[in-house]
């Protein structure tokens, strides 16, 4: 058989995501629970979009989908212009690893290893030998103004300082999409503008595609782009700054 490379399908100059008829349907006790019902969106490398939206709108079920967590009930997900919805898991993980960095509102970091640890770990997966990919963890963490906070175990580090450090991890393998889901949902709203900040500064400067699911007004007026999830289907907003 004709073994074939994951890579071999990527298509230049194509949307790093694009989202085709996207549906997802849940199974529940009292039936049937639709909450994408067709949604299509395109973004480019370095584009940052917003997608806001009540909870249980369907922000997370999005980008679940997106990131090739789940698979959509019908529709088609493409990454770099390759549908990937034909790949087998393997193929999958492959390009969720390799190609997508993840931020959560909680930042899942290990409390034993210190920040460049936690930061180098998804490289040392990837196979970077250990000096390389602290190096590389010390550069990133530098660059969202933790220099000096390296060495200090997520247990010594404030919320904001925590959820960069999440930062750092999730574009350290530079990935070409990063998804984040309310990264900063759980911080107050001065910390929430400076981490938001690092995230979209960051994301510009390695060319990263990146859809942000956030309540925060104020943040979404940030974005290059705006859509808000509305009984199932995306609805652009005109992305108003507020003007920090
Ligand atoms: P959001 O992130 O905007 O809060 P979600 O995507 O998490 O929304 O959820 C959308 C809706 O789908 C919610 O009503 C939620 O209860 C439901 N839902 C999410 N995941 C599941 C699941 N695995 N099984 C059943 N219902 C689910
Ligand atoms: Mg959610």
């Amino acid at each position: 058989m004709l073994k074939k490379k994951a890579s071999s399908a990527r298509v230049e100059g194509a949307p790093t995501l694009s989202l085709r008829g996207v549906t997802r349907t849940y199974k529940t006790g009292q039936g049937e629970l639709t909450v994408l019902k067709g949604v299509d969106l395109d973004i480019m490398p370095g584009e940052v979009v917003g997608l806001i939206g009540p909870s249980g709108s369907g922000k997370s079920s999005l980008l679940h989908a997106a990131g090739l967590l789940e698979r959509p009930t019908s529709g088609q997900v493409l990454i770099d212009g390759e549908d990937v919805g034909a790949l087998d898991e393997r193929a999958r993980t492959r390009i969720r690893l390799g190609r997508i960095g993840f931020v959560y509102q909680f930042h899942h970091l290990l409390p034993e290893f210190d920040a460049r640890d936690n930061v180098a770990l998804p490289m040392r997966i990837a196979g970077v030998k250990e000096a390389a990919a602290r190096a590389r963890a010390t550069e990133m963490l530098s660059a969202l103004g933790l220099a000096d906070r390296v060495l200090h175990q997520p247990a010594q580090l404030s919320g904001g300082e925590q959820q960069r450090v999440a930062i750092a991890r999730s574009l350290a393998n530079n990935p070409r999409l990063l998804l984040a889901d309310e990264p900063t949902g759980n911080l107050d709203p001065s910390t929430s503008h400076t981490v938001f900040e690092s995230l979209r500064r960051l994301a510009k400067e390695e060319g990263v595609a990146a859809l942000i699911a956030t309540h925060n007004m104020e943040l979404a007026g940030h974005m290059d782009r705006v859509f808000a999830l509305k009984d199932g289907h995306l609805e652009e907003r005109e992305a108003q700054s507020q003007g920090w």
